[in-house]
C-alpha cells in the first residue's frame, strides 16, 4: 500500500530557515492532523464520493477557517502561516483545502471585508468554529470565466430583495447553512447572504464527478427568493468585490497545490527506490532520475514564488497579477508533478492504493477553478502589454 507514514515534504533549498518557529509549529499541527485524521480515510472518501464532514469540528477547533483574519474567533495567523496551512491540507486532498478556502477566503473574508457589524457578529465566530458552513455562488451555467455576464438578478421590493437565477459548480452548495450569492441589481453586481431555509432557495448535488470526489459540489436555484435588505453586503459594490475574494482564495491555492505536488513526489521517490525491474531499483535508471529531479526543481521554484508572494501580502504590496502568476505556475507545476508520479508508479499508479491519481484528477479542477489557466495567462498578458485579449 502506498499510504504515507510521517510525511516529510521537500525542502531542497533550506527554505525552512526562513520560517519562524511559530510558522513551523503551525505547519506541524496541520501536518499531524492530516497524517492522523485524513490519510487513513481519504482514499475511501474519494472512492465513495464523500467529503469527510466529521472532520469539520476539529478543523474549526484547530483554527483552519479564516485563519488569516483577525478577531471574531479567527486564529489571526500571518499570511505565510496561512499558506502553509493550505499546503498541508492539500497534501491530504484538494477537497479538504477547497473546503477551508471556500469557508475562509470566499465566505468569511467577504463578510469580514464588506459586511455590516451585525453580519460579522452573526456569522464569523460560528463560521470560524465550523458550526455554520458557507458557500460562494458566482459561477452560472452560462457564465464561468466571464462572471460579469451573470443573469442572476436582485430586485428591491421595499425592505426586501427578490433574487432569481441559477448558480452552478458551487463548492459546499448542497450542505451550506448560508450562501453568498452574487447578483445584479440593475447593472451592478452585489453580494447577498442567503440562508438555507429561505423560501425560494434550493440546492442540488452534482453527482459523479471524476475530480474533487472528496468535496461537496452543487447547484443553487433562486426562485423569487425574498431576503431582508439587511442581508446585502453593504460595502461590496461591483464585480471587483467577488474578484477580491477570489484573489484571497487563489493565494491559498498557490500554496495548496505545492502540498499535493510534494505528496506525489515523496510517494514516487519511495516507490522508485523499492520497485525493481531488470534486476535493479527503477530509481537507478537515468530516465527515472530525470523525472524525480524535474519534480524537485519545479516544487522548489514554486516554494520560492509562494514565500515571496507571502512576504508581499504580509506587507500589503501584493497585486492581483502577482497572485495570477503564482496560481497559474503552481497549478501547472503540481499537475505535471502528479502526472510524472503517476507514470513512475506504473500500473499501480492508476489505483487508489497510491495517491498520485487522486491528486492528479483533483488538480484538473484546481487548474480550472478560481480563474482558468487561460484566463490567468491573459490577465498577465494584459499586465505586460497593456492590451486586453480576453474580450
Ligand atoms: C469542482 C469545482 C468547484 C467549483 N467551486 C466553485 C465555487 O465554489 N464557486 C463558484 O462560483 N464557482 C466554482 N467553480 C466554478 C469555476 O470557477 C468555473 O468552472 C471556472 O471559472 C470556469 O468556468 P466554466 O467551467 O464555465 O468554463 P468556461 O468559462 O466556459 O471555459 C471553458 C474553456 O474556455 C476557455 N476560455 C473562456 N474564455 C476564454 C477567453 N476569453 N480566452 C481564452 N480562453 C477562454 C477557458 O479557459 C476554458 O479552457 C467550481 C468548479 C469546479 C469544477
Amino acid at each position: 500500500m502506498g499510504k504515507m507514514q510521517g510525511f516529510k515534504g521537500v525542502d531542497y533549498y533550506g527554505l525552512d530557515e526562513l520560517l519562524t518557529e511559530e510558522q513551523k509549529s503551525i505547519r506541524r499541527t496541520v501536518r499531524a492532523f492530516v497524517d492522523e485524521k485524513v490519510m487513513p480515510i481519504i482514499a475511501e472518501c474519494y472512492e465513495k464520493h464523500r467529503f469527510p464532514d466529521e472532520l469539520i469540528p476539529e478543523m474549526g477547533e484547530l483554527g483552519f477557517f479564516g485563519a488569516n483574519l483577525t478577531g471574531y474567533g479567527s486564529a489571526g495567523v500571518d499570511n505565510i502561516s496561512y499558506g502553509l496551512m493550505m499546503q498541508e491540507l492539500e497534501r491530504g486532498d484538494s477537497g479538504l483545502r477547497s473546503m477551508a478556502s471556500v469557508q475562509g477566503a470566499l465566505v468569511m473574508y467577504p463578510i469580514y471585508t464588506f459586511g455590516s457589524k451585525e453580519q460579522k457578529e452573526k456569522y464569523l465566530p460560528d463560521m470560524a468554529r465550523g458550526e455554520i458552513i458557507g458557500c460562494f455562488g458566482l459561477t452560472e451555467p452560462e457564465h464561468g470565466s466571464d462572471p460579469g455576464g451573470m443573469e442572476t438578478t436582485a430586485v428591491k421590493d421595499r425592505n426586501h430583495y427578490i433574487l432569481n437565477g441559477n448558480k452552478t459548480w458551487i463548492t459546499n452548495a448542497d450542505v451550506c447553512h448560508v450562501a453568498i450569492v452574487w447578483a445584479k441589481v440593475g447593472d451592478e453586481v452585489r453580494g447577498f447572504l442567503v440562508e438555507r431555509d429561505t423560501p425560494g432557495f434550493s440546492t442540488a448535488t452534482i453527482e459523479e464527478k471524476f475530480s474533487m470526489r472528496a468535496s461537496h459540489t452543487g447547484e443553487i436555484y433562486l426562485n423569487d427568493c425574498r431576503i431582508p435588505k439587511e442581508n446585502m453586503l453593504p460595502e461590496a459594490e461591483g464585480l471587483k468585490a467577488p474578484l477580491m475574494c477570489l484573489n484571497q482564495a487563489r493565494y491559498g491555492i498557490s500554496w495548496g497545490v505545492i502540498g499535493a505536488a510534494m505528496a506525489c513526489y515523496e510517494e514516487a521517490l519511495n516507490y522508485c527506490l523499492e520497485r525493481s525491474q531488470f534486476g535493479k531499483p527503477i530509481a537507478s535508471y537515468q530516465l527515472v532520475q530525470e523525472k524525480l529531479v524535474d519534480m524537485v526543481t519545479e516544487i522548489t521554484k514554486a516554494q520560492l514564488l509562494c514565500l515571496r508572494l507571502g512576504q508581499l501580502k504580509e506587507q500589503g504590496r501584493v497585486k492581483h497579477t502577482h497572485v495570477s502568476l503564482a496560481k497559474r505556475n503552481n497549478c501547472r507545476m503540481a499537475l505535471d508533478v502528479a502526472r510524472k508520479a503517476r507514470d513512475l508508479l506504473g500500473g499501480n499508479g492508476i489505483t487508489l492504493d497510491y495517491q498520485a491519481i487522486r491528486h492528479m484528477t483533483n488538480l484538473e479542477t484546481v487548474f480550472t477553478y478560481e480563474g482558468t489557466d487561460h484566463i490567468h495567462t491573459l490577465v498577465l498578458g494584459q499586465d505586460l502589454t497593456g492590451i486586453q485579449a480576453f474580450r
